[in-house]
């Protein structure tokens, strides 16, 4: 038995609670899968904010008020309590009067909400000073991404070193170098920093402050979500502007897989699906299929692969490009297959799947929204998933897919290529182009119609176990790793 070490796991997205893309799935499997390995006692907590209608959620209920000093002034902070996993995980969601009661996360409307530097200032001093609220005390703060970055400068402000009954450990996980968290000088004041931060070697940042560079300088360790998209950040452009802070910290910044819920995402036992199968009986994925090609009014009669995508529609996606090429195939009267297709983000790129969708109403079942029982069904439902992203930190769709059978066509960038094979367990583009593009969707086609290889494929992506219970182990070893190490030196504490 390993000895015991108590996580306080912040972020800002955590199913049920609230979702906008993957931070939400890893934020739920991977604190679950910790608190479940066996020979090991660790008791994480995850802190996060309270999304409209958390009072809602079967589970969850107000715990405690308490005021809390933040930049904006004394908050009354509700704190409602859910629980996760086989119940042993508490989340503490925290509502500092009402700033996370709107319609949406982060903006409405393709805008971020003007105020984001604040509301994300005042969750991480709301969320510091809860352990001693909820009664428990942290060895180790993880925060992910820029929207609790600010907690791993601010923890020695919060809560003064003299005050903690034992010294705190800080971790930042990085989702996706793209989104950083950078707002103007002049609202510096919002952070609650001493302004001695205000340096190269602080948070700034080309003359403005990062949220996500205060964590990459401060914390004890900084980790990303694979081996492969590490590479690709310690030089530009995967850094986006962040590559020479992160080749500053190299020795204590790791890539680790992300893993999947095989509990959430499981085709043999799915709530989201009305027929179930398994790599033992695989066969009725085959029924699903034709159940869901009617229901979606896919009708031609000919045998024709099905490609889902289920992406936010955004560059990063790769959907514009995958948009575009199947506008040039049609004109040339060949879809390679039918396509159903989820997503939701950009306004303009998805008037072009609207205008897409409006030429071939038989062959593409088109959705634009967020709609998790419909993501379980057309990943459940396809023979291929189409993740042409331009990067990629890790990605979690190709993971569903191959437990569902379904194999992903992807681009090989970060961990897309960490946990895809080419010709193996998926197929790889050669170039991410349109051409590119074409000559793989073929490749696919030839491989539905040709029949043997795609089943012992199929067969191969079902049997990779990408599961948290069998990645989580690392981050426990890295939370002892750095209980054992000598601390981040932060000057300006
Ligand atoms: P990212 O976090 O960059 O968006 P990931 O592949 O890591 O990409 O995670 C995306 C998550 O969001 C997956 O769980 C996927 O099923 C889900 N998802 C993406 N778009 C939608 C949508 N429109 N409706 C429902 N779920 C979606």
């Amino acid at each position: 038995m390993n000895r015991s070490v108590s996580v306080f796991f912040l972020t800002s997205e955590v199913l049920p609670v609230v979702k906008t893309g993957g931070l939400a799935d890893v934020s739920a499997a991977l604190p679950a899968a910790l608190s479940e390995l066996p020979d090991e006692t660790i008791d994480i907590r995850i802190g996060t904010l309270a999304f409209r209608g958390v009072e809602k959620l079967p589970g969850y209920s107000l715990a405690k008020t308490f005021v809390a000093r933040t930049p904006a002034g004394p908050l009354t902070i509700r704190i409602f309590e859910g629980r996760l996993g086989k119940g042993d995980v508490p989340v503490y969601a925290v509502d500092p009067e009402g700033i996370f009661d709107r319609p949406g996360l982060y903006g409405e409307y393709g805008s971020e909400y003007p105020d984001n530097l604040e509301r994300f200032s005042v969750l991480n001093h709301a969320l510091l000073h809860l352990p001693a609220v909820m009664g428990f005390s942290p060895d180790i703060i993880h925060a992910n991404d820029w929207q609790t970055a600010l907690s791993v400068p601010l923890l020695p402000h919060v809560i003064r070193p003299r005050t903690r009954t034992k010294p705190q450990r800080t971790v930042i996980s990085i989702h996706n170098m793209a989104f950083q968290g950078v707002y103007p000088l002049d609202q510096w004041h919002w952070t609650g920093l001493p302004p001695s931060y205000n340096r190269f070697d602080g948070l700034e940042y080309h003359g403005r402050l990062s949220l996500l560079k205060g964590g990459i300088q401060f914390s004890d360790v900084v980790t990303t979500v694979s081996p492969g998209y590490r590479e690709e950040v310690l030089t530009e452009p995967g850094g986006f502007g962040l590559s020479g802070a992160l080749r500053h910290r190299q020795d204590r910044f790791v890539g680790l897989l992300n893993g999947i819920d095989d509990r959430e995402w499981d085709p043999s036992s799915d709530p989201f699906l009305p027929i179930h199968f398994s790599r033992v009986d695989p066969a009725p994925k085959e029924f699903l299929k034709q159940r869901m090609r009617k229901e979606w009014r896919l009708f031609s009669a000919e045998p024709r692969p099905l490609f889902g995508v289920v992406s936010r529609m955004a560059h990063q996606k790769g959907l514009d490009l995958l948009v575009e090429t199947l506008f040039a195939m049609g004109r040339e009267g060949n879809l390679e297959g039918d396509w159903a297709v989820l997503g939701a983000g950009d306004s303009a790129l998805e008037e072009r799947w609207r205008a897409l969708h409006a030429i071939y109403p038989d062959q593409i079942h088109l959705r634009i929204g967020f709609d998790e029982a419909l993501a379980h069904r057309i990943i459940g439902a396809a023979d291929f998933l189409v993740v042409p992203s331009v990067y990629e930190p890790c990605g979690l769709t190709q993971m569903y897919a191959m437990r569902y059978g379904t194999l992903p066509v992807v681009n090989p960038t970060g961990g897309l290529r960490d946990t895809v094979e080419d010709g193996k367990t998926g197929i790889w583009l050669d170039d991410l182009s349109e051409s590119g593009l074409r000559r793989s969707l073929r490749t696919a086609r030839g491989l539905y119609l040709a029949g043997k290889e795609i089943g012992e494929m199929k067969q191969r992506a079902m049997a990779v176990d990408s599961s948290w219970s069998n990645r989580a182990r690392e981050y426990s070893r890295l939370y002892r790793n750095i209980l054992d190490a000598p601390p981040c030196h932060n000057p300006f504490a």
